[in-house]
């Protein structure tokens, strides 16, 4: 299962993002997920709920941004973007496509944090 040790690298990354960031809890993780980036999403939850456990990440959610396959066809100048993985055509001229530009990212797009509350006492002094 290697989706496993994807959301360990994740939990890892953004446990070090972290440390500028002392108390701060993790409310939401967005990762966007190529479609040749052969992971499966259930997995990938499944696991993030393991991984997360005893982290500065444990309670937050995992929201999943599914991109699909961007080709860049040479014929027509255009980015196109493929319906389906059978078939690596430009929909418009049918141009066989070996350009991509989009698709196999793994990557995180954002993490939202909620930082440590500021001790009473420490704002609001005379
Ligand atoms: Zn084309």
């Amino acid at each position: 299962m290697h989706e496993l040790s994807i959301v360990q690298s994740i939990v890892d990354s953004v446990t070090e993002s972290l440390a500028n960031y002392p108390g701060a809890r993790v409310v939401e993780v967005r990762l966007r997920v190529g479609a040749l980036a052969a992971v499966v999403e259930d997995s990938l939850h499944f696991c993030y709920q393991i991984a997360i456990e005893g982290t500065p990440l444990a309670g937050s959610r995992l929201v999943v941004e599914h991109l699909p396959i961007v080709m860049h066809c040479a014929r027509c100048g255009q980015d196109v973007v493929l319906e389906s993985v059978q078939s690596f055509r430009c929909p418009d001229c049918g141009e066989p496509l070996c350009d991509m530009r989009q698709g196999r990212e793994l990557e995180i797009e954002a993490i939202e944090i909620e930082e440590a509350p500021v001790p009473a006492g420490i704002e609001d002094q005379p």
